[in-house]
């Protein structure tokens, strides 16, 4: 008699052959699912000729990497590492610049290092960065003076400019789109492995930036930590673990065209994995069970996250679980909650518990800011720090109460310093938000907010 090979394979133990072949096989099966947030090629022809490309283009990350990370997220899911993500909402082609991006990476090197010092705990670093280049919209169109054009969906799909051709999406920039994330995953490369991201830097980091509280008060930690070096330093300390950084790339995968041509067969596993980025997520828009998200996602091997928004049904969870981790492999799952301030402390306790109820675990991380969003009475798509950090609070309490885990935290942030977000210690009023507003989708927190949110999510670690 025949063996019946599974509908799937086992993807916590991939090594049979018959198994690594099914899976795939399978990578082409979401062509026929229902795909959310897809851009309307204009050019098929075009489309393909690009996919074909990118089909063939160097892997961006090793998929070794990708289980490194997993191994790391598996002990945050348990209490031993926090994560830290964060990044543009959207990264543009223009701003891929070496200025730019160093401010970020030294913003979460700053935001890691006041939340080590603090909690004693290590810090996973994970860039929104070096992918994200694609938006879900709430509209496909967008009308402005009586003209209708398609939505802005990001600079792998169309321009910014409100003009038809510009708008127009363009497989081509998906290619773009490639070359950017590989040009500013060198660089991130280089800096934190290249000494810049050496611990004993610790101060360097805080040059460039304007001078504010928060920046002070990051140096006067630094003065503590540098004597710390000095202590170990003068005991024979071995210094080399603290010479490099372990720096993630992440981004939502959200074009499937693109996420299925950048998706390769690992030669060390005969499995396969997304090369495009370390960690991907599934968007709150597109994480329907049956849709084609969820199942291109269920096939590779990264470690996934899922956007949880406030109707999440302890079903959808274990839904979600059952389709993108059946084996409960540890890290391979990460849900990333965005409730908003005002529903958290109602919303995530239940949900929560079901999951734990059920006895599964998963990585339970806390996205403030997209929850928090409303237009300002200028006009502008803001946030307020107050409800970000509110948030934030809320997430701690609902885990401490329940006994859980709360392992990260998920953000848009950038290492410049834009006026986006209302409030903070430099107080950002709606009248302020003209003089420094660049973001092209969502308002990120500026370099002194995110050092204020690291410094007071601190506060709370250290004292778990
Ligand atoms: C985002 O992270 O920019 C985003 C669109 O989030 P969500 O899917 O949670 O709305
Ligand atoms: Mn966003």
């Amino acid at each position: 008699m025949e063996p019946t090979l599974p509908n799937r394979a086992d993807p916590a133990s991939p090594a049979s052959p018959g198994a690594a072949a099914l899976l795939a096989e399978g990578l082409d099966a979401w062509r026929d699912l229902p795909a959310a947030q897809q851009p309307p090629w204009p050019d098929q022809a075009v489309l393909a000729e690009v996919t074909a490309e990118l089909a063939s283009v160097p892997p961006l990350v090793f998929a070794g990497e990708c289980d490194q990370l997993k191994g790391q997220l598996a002990q945050a899911a348990r209490g031993e590492a926090f994560l830290l993500q964060g990044g543009d909402c959207a990264e543009t082609f223009a701003d891929a610049t070496a200025d730019r991006i160093r401010n970020k990476i030294k913003t979460i090197l700053q935001m890691a290092v006041v939340l080590t010092y603090g909690a004693s705990l290590p810090v996973i670093k994970v860039g929104r960065m070096a992918g994200q280049y694609s938006k879900p919209r709430s509209s496909g169109t967008e009308t402005r003076a009586g003209v209708e054009l398609p939505a802005y969906r990001g600079d792998a799909i169309n321009d910014y400019e409100f003009e038809a051709g510009a708008r127009t999406p363009d497989p081509r920039r998906l290619l773009k789109a490639y070359h950017t994330s590989s040009a500013t995953l060198n660089l991130i490369r280089a800096f934190t492995k290249g000494g810049f991201a050496d611990l004993r830097q610790v101060h360097e980091w805080n040059r460039g930036f304007t001078s504010t509280p928060a920046n002070a008060r990051y140096e006067a930690l630094a003065k503590d930590i540098d004597r710390a070096m000095r202590f170990m330093a003068a005991c024979g300390g071995d210094f080399e673990a603290l010479r490099t950084v372990d720096f993630y790339s992440s981004h939502e995968a959200l074009l499937l065209d693109y996420e299925r041509a950048l998706t390769r067969i690992d030669s060390r596993t005969g499995t396969p994995y997304n090369v495009s980025a370390h960690f991907l997520w599934i968007g709150e828009r597109t994480r329907q069970l049956d849709g084609a998200h969820v199942d291109l996602m269920s096939r590779v091997r990264n470690p996934i996250g899922v956007k949880l928004g406030p109707a999440t049904t302890v079903d959808d969870a274990l839904a979600l679980i059952d389709r993108l981790d059946p084996q409960g492999e540890p890290g391979r799952l990460t849900f990333v909650t965005r409730m908003g301030a005002g529903r958290i402390r109602d919303v995530l306790p239940g949900l929560v518990e079901g999951v734990r109820d059920a006895g599964r675990t998963v990585l339970w991380v806390c996205d403030p800011m997209h929850g928090n969003t409303f237009e300002s009475a200028s006009g502008y798509k803001t946030r307020r720090f107050e409800d970000v950090m509110s948030e934030v609070r809320g997430f701690f309490e609902v885990h401490q109460a329940l006994g859980t885990v709360p392992g990260g935290l998920h953000v848009e942030l950038t290492g410049d310093d834009v006026t986006e977000c209302l409030g903070g210690a430099e107080k950002i009023e709606d009248g302020d938000l003209a003089t420094r507003y660049e973001s092209l989708c969502d308002p990120r927190l500026n370099h002194q907010q995110s050092l204020e949110m690291a410094f007071l999510v601190s506060q709370t670690l250290g004292t778990r």
